[in-house]
């Protein structure tokens, strides 16, 4: 019997440049485990609805337990590190990316094991900073096209991303998350049947980290 029936459409997998969380006027602080590399982070795997809506916080019989990704932490560490203040070392990140989004995927993807490693799988298959290094969009400060960033994702991975931009301390519009979709088992990317919403300016900053 299942007893835990919530279903959805398919996952948002969204990744963030630090460069343009740290410039805002809010600023970030580091992770007590040091300052990570100049690359995209997750940020999280979200269960969505085709409708634009989402589940959140589906089961709190199922807290985060560190004890049960023991094997993933430091890659954790590396490639989905906390930037908020005060500092942490991830738990507190991933306790509530766990409980918010991914106790929503628990028919699927059972364990909470399986939900952080299938993140961590997929941010390596997708290799956005090496898919824009090698169109020539370089997180230099400089400005591009949001069309030249689609089209580069789209290139190396196969699918149209969503690019949500966010605003420095001087209001420039920047390159601030990427969002993938990702089938319900997370092990695929595809087309999103749906897009978030929020607009960039055509040309965008893509700030150095
Ligand atoms: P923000 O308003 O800063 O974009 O998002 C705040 C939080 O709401 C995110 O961290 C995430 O937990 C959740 N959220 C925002 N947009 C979406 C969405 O389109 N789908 C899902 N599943 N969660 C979202
Ligand atoms: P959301 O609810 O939008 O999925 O997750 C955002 C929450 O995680 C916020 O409460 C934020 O303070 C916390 N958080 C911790 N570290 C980070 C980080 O590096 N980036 C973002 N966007 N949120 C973080
Ligand atoms: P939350 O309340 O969910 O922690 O965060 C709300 C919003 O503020 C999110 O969009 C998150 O990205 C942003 N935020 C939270 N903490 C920080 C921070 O320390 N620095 C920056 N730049 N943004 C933050």
């Amino acid at each position: 019997v299942l007893c835990f029936s919530q279903d959805f459409d398919f996952f948002y997998f969204v990744q963030q440049w630090p460069g343009s969380y740290c410039d805002t006027q809010r600023s970030c602080c580091y992770p007590t485990t040091g300052k990570p590399s100049a690359d995209f982070g997750i940020h999280g795997l979200w269960p969505n609805y085709k409708d634009v809506s989402y589940p959140s916080n589906c089961d709190t019989n199922n807290p985060f337990q560190p004890s049960q990704i023991s094997d993933l932490i430091s890659s954790l560490e590396r490639n989905w590190p906390t930037l908020a203040c005060p500092s942490g070392n991830g738990i507190q990140f991933w306790t509530h990316e766990w409980e918010k989004h991914g106790t929503c995927s628990e028919s699927i993807v059972s364990r909470q094991h399986d939900y952080f490693e299938a993140a961590l799988i997929l941010k390596q298959r997708a290799n956005l900073l090496q898919a824009l290094i090698s169109a020539g969009i370089q997180p230099d400060g400089g400005s591009y096209s949001l069309s030249s960033i689609n089209a580069a994702i789209k290139g190396a991975t196969g699918y149209t991303p969503f690019i949500q931009c966010n605003v420095d301390s001087t209001s420039n519009s920047q390159l601030y998350q990427v969002y993938l979709c990702v089938n319900t088992n997370g092990s695929d990317f595809i087309e999103c049947p749906v897009f978030p919403s929020g607009k960039c300016g055509s040309k965008i900053e893509f700030p150095s980290f």
